[in-house]
């Protein structure tokens, strides 16, 4: 694996690979390291889809609102570059804050037509912005064919796909399911935060939304399916954020169950705030 520490080094690699393969398909998969089996799955989906597999480890200061939660952000280096190599990761870029902010934070503003308002956007003012404008960059310095996000940022991914298309982006958004511990436990560099009681008072964000969605199997109501939902946070631990049932393209609540929704959850667990979210149907 080649491993470019800087913008030039990056180019550099990538020019001689394009020189050699010029139809070659490039699959990008940006993190923010810390990495797990759910990085793990969308380097695998990369590698079955591309011709090189680039992945950046940036933590990006831009999408956090909150400066402690920045710096307790999990950082190990030498770990991300062994777990790349193990699964033949082509090309990791490992910038610094100036290869992405030559000048500074950017004034950088887009338009996500409500998207960003809601869910993640209520309790994390800015965060999207910040996500878009180190997406953004990210795409112009890698130039992938395809990028690949997880379905583990629901969110995240119908923001990433608004913004390549009012953005005229050349890259197909491939979205990957979600990688769950033995227990359904949502892999999440976070984790690493929780202790072992923790680990296990987080299930209830899994078994709360499952309760949801068999809700939905079971034909119930969009409000009886809260009221199950809300009984089976409440058995557990946590501090709820927001729990929703939303439409998958307009990610706002519904009052009726489709196959076209998702519901998502977000928690504390201690001081950890953690995500995740089911979908009804087949995610596309
Ligand atoms: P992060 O490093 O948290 O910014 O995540 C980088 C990418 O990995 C994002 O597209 C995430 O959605 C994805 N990802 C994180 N956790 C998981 C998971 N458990 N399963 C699948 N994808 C994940």
């Amino acid at each position: 694996m080649k491993i470019a520490r800087s913008n030039e080094e990056l180019h550099s690699i990538l020019a001689s690979f394009k020189q050699n393969n010029q139809s070659a398909v490039i699959g990008f998969v940006p993190t923010m390291g810390a990495l797990h089996q759910g990085h793990i799955s969308l380097i695998k989906s990369a590698k079955e889809q591309s011709d090189m597999v680039v992945c950046s480890v940036f933590v990006n200061p831009t999408q956090f609102n909150d400066a402690s939660d920045l710096e307790k952000y999990p950082r190990q280096e030498k770990k991300d570059i062994d777990l790349l190599e193990k699964n033949e990761c082509d090309v990791l870029f490992l910038p610094q804050v100036q290869d992405i902010y030559p000048n500074g934070v950017p004034d950088y503003q887009i338009n996500l037509d409500g998207l960003d308002q809601v869910m993640e956007g209520k309790f994390r003012t800015g965060h999207f912005e910040g996500v878009c404008m180190v997406v953004e960059r990210l795409f112009r310095l890698v130039n992938p064919n395809k990028a690949f996000f997880g379905i583990k940022d629901f969110q995240q991914v119908s923001i990433i796909n608004y913004m390549v298309k009012v953005r005229k982006l050349d890259v197909q958004i491939i979205a990957c399911p979600i990688k769950r511990d033995e227990n359904g436990l949502a892999l999440s560099s976070r984790n690493q935060r929780l202790n072992e009681d923790e680990k296990k008072a987080a299930l209830i964000l899994f078994s709360t939304i499952s309760v949801g969605k068999q809700a939905f199997i079971d034909g119930k109501s969009v409000k009886e399916a809260y009221q199950l939902m809300s009984d089976e946070f409440n058995k557990g631990s946590l501090k709820l954020e927001y729990l929703e049932i939303v439409d998958n393209s307009t990610l706002q609540e519904v009052d009726t169950f489709n196959e076209n929704q998702s519901i998502c959850i977000a928690a504390y667990c201690g001081e950890v705030r953690l995500i995740d979210n089911i979908q009804l149907g087949k995610y596309s």
